[in-house]
């Protein structure tokens, strides 16, 4: 519907999925995780006591989008589907390790977020498919997730940058960290290579310093209305600065 009142896109026909069974389910099992169906609402993700106990940080996150209307009209499915570049939860999504699986009369496909996102406005989705969940493996052991965004105009206004990391950590030390810079760019930016350097050392100031720096040096943010390059680079240092003290914490 916003594509269409941006006059982006002039569908001839509109298919309701709101009447195929199933698709409005949120469970969760040992085994697959967490399961969010099509037609589940962002206000249904945030309410819901199973994403609470398992993925908290999807809860919060997901409370930040848009406002209380968008929330509860608009789904989590759509949101990814739309694949604007400022969509909030398509970088948790990322550093959780979400799958989105579609189905056609071909069959069903799990798609990783990086086989998803292809570019602004453009998913891994067949013409011939509709995506039914997204699945969210369940955390690592110990493992800590948040989501910080910053929107320069109004908190309930899409975000300059969202930061998505996920740590585990021991005796302060860092086993696994990842980091998902979402609307800077096209398609959400990870941080691997970076996030390798700092395995196994003690998360003092000036690493995750150093480690934010690093990684907005790598950034090419997209310049538009919402800032600059360089503003937005520096944002990004702040921001995954801001995410690893939070999850070291
Ligand atoms: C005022 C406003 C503010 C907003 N602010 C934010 C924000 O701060 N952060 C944020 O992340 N988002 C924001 N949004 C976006 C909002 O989250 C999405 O518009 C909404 O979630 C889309 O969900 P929907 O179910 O209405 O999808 P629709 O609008 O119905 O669909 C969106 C697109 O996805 C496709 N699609 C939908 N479901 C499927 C499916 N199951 N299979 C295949 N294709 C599908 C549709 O064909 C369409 O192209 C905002 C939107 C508005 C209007």
């Amino acid at each position: 519907m916003v594509l269409i009142r941006h006059q982006l896109f002039f569908p001839t026909e509109l298919i309701s999925l709101k009447r195929i069974a199933g698709l409005d389910r949120i469970t969760f099992d040992e085994n697959e995780g967490l399961r969010i169906g099509a037609l589940v609402t962002h206000a249904q993700v945030e309410h819901s006591p199973i994403v609470q106990q398992h993925c908290p940080a999807l809860a919060q996150c997901v409370h930040h989008v848009g406002n209380l209307r968008v929330r509860n009209m608009g789904t989590l499915v759509g949101d990814l589907c739309q694949a604007d570049n400022h969509s909030d939860p398509a970088p948790l999504l990322g550093v959780l390790g979400a799958r989105v699986r579609t189905r056609s009369l071909r069959g069903e496909r799990l798609l990783s977020m990086a086989e998803f996102h292809v570019d602004i406005y453009e998913t891994g989705v067949k013409e011939d498919e509709i995506v039914t969940e997204i699945v969210i493996p369940p955390p690592a052991p110990q493992a800590c997730t948040a989501y910080l965004r910053f929107s320069g105009n109004s908190p309930i206004d899409w975000p300059i940058l969202g930061v998505a990391g996920s740590l585990v950590a021991e005796d302060g030390q860092c086993k696994a960290l990842k980091i998902c810079v979402g609307s800077l760019t096209a398609v959400p930016l990870g941080f691997d290579s970076e996030a390798e350097e700092l395995k196994g050392k003690k998360l003092t100031p000036g690493m995750i310093k150093k480690f934010a720096r690093a990684c907005a040096a790598r950034i090419e943010p997209i310049d538009d209305t919402r800032g600059s390059e360089w503003y937005k680079k520096k944002v990004a240092e702040v921001y995954i600065r801001r995410t690893v003290e939070t999850l070291a914490k």
